[in-house]
């Protein structure tokens, strides 16, 4: 009989499981405790509305009543210390241990640090938190200079929100090419010339070697010598899954808590959800795919298999971002095997949608400014139904009518 289940960390993916449990009629007790001081809140809004001040607070993912209705036992502003596994027990620093029959580990991710000399200088943000966000708006003051070191997805979204707000934008990326991890190349170099027509400055195979400053930081300093002055930086090069406890408690970890796909990790009666996971995917390996969408998937997969209904559901990364001003959605990985089938075109804000086609499926697709076009391409990618590039280039054609060719 399970009497008591422990979700730790309470940002959207502890948010949600806690939802599924009660949802799939988990009657037990039911703690969930967070290390931030709020109530879960959508992260996503941190590098866009809340930084420009358009919204004072990121908004909460439940409401702040919900908890309390669904007696939901929250402990916010708490770190957990440590697990004991043998004895289902989670420790803190102070107070008594708190006994569970499951646990969910939804602790998320930490925002990378660049170690290098001046990298404790003031001035300098990384972006993970709404504190975080409210800090780094007070330096997005027109005619101030940002350097953003790192073109993922972080650094792109606040280029944009920097320059709508008049800030004078430099982007380091160390790679040869912006937003590879996630949007692939060719994506990546669109985006890259629609930022440098907002008026963003792109350095590519730029390393930042120190920063300079006396107390504030006054400038970047790159491996090749090149300095760029500063008001403030940003460092955005990537995120680490929070998987500590797990690894002082002996539970499998790599890059993440290696878990199955519905969520169970190598320890009995423990499970993990959210950007802390590694999770399997549809195309084979496992990692953490850290997005707002699959945190919310793999949340209800382990809710379902904690209450031992288990549905195995392998992962396919999904994800959406606003870059430059247009809005870019994305499923599976855009780089892999097989072509990449255009779709439209994005000249002039015209919808455009990318397919990776492999084997006549389509295996990935990118969707810009298209989303309508984009509900249709992820069920293509969900149906698997075999397609050539000739119907998917097919203006005449209504993608549609593709989903009712037989899966093979
Ligand atoms: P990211 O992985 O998207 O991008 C990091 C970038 O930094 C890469 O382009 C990498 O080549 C570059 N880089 C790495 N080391 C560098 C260095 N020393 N100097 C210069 N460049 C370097 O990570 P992020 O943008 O920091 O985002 C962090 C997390 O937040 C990720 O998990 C991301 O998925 C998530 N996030 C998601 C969204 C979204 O889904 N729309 C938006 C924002 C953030």
């Amino acid at each position: 009989m399970i009497e008591s289940i422990v979700i730790i960390g309470a940002g959207l993916t502890g948010a949600m499981a806690a939802r599924a449990l009660r949802a799939q009629g988990y009657a037990g007790r039911l703690h969930l405790i967070g290390d931030e001081s709020q109530q879960a809140y959508d992260r996503t809004t941190l590098s866009k509305q809340v930084l420009t001040g358009e919204q004072a607070e990121p908004p909460a993912i439940m409401d702040a009543s919900w908890y309390a209705s669904a007696n939901v036992e929250v402990q916010l502003g708490r770190r957990v210390s440590g697990l004991d596994v043998a004895s289902r027990q989670v420790r803190f620093e102070s107070g008594a241990p708190l006994a569970y029959d499951r646990l969910l580990l939804a602790t998320g991710a930490r925002a990378r640090r660049v170690a290098i000399p001046g990298c404790d200088l003031a001035g300098i943000h990384i972006l993970r938190d709404r504190a975080d966000s409210l800090a780094l708006r007070q330096a997005l003051q027109p005619g101030q200079s940002l350097v953003i070191v790192g073109g993922g997805l972080i650094g792109c979204e606040v280029a944009t929100t920097a320059r709508k707000a008049g800030v004078t934008v430099t982007l380091l990326e160390a790679g040869d090419e912006l937003l590879l991890r996630v949007l692939g190349r060719r994506t990546g170099a669109w985006c890259r010339a629609e930022l440098e027509r907002l008026g963003v400055q792109i350095e590519r195979n730029a390393q930042a070697s120190r920063f300079e400053g006396e107390g504030h930081v006054r400038a970047v300093i790159c491996a090749d010598g090149r300095r760029v002055a500063a008001d403030g930086v940003l460092v955005s090069i990537g995120a680490d899954p929070a998987d500590e406890l797990a690894r002082a408690a002996g539970i499998a970890c790599a890059r993440g808590v290696l878990v199955d796909a519905t969520g169970a990790s190598s320890c009995p009666d423990v499970f993990a959800a959210g950007d802390v996971a590694a999770w399997p995917l549809r195309g084979g390996g496992q990692r953490s795919l850290e997005t707002y969408l699959n945190s919310q998937a793999q949340a209800d997969t382990a809710a379902a298999a904690m209450l031992g209904k288990p549905v195995p559901t392998l992962q396919v990364p999904t994800s959406w971002t606003e870059i430059a001003g247009h809005r870019i959605q994305m499923i599976g990985d855009a780089e892999g095997p097989g072509e990449i089938v255009p779709r439209g075109d994005a000249q002039n804000g015209q919808p455009l949608v990318l397919f990776r086609l492999l084997d006549g499926r389509v295996e990935a697709a990118t969707a810009i400014n298209a989303a309508k076009e984009f509900s249709v391409a992820t069920r293509l990618v969900g149906a698997r139904v075999p397609v050539s590039a000739g119907q998917l280039q097919d203006a005449g054609l209504n993608l549609r009518d593709l989903l009712k060719a037989k899966p093979q």
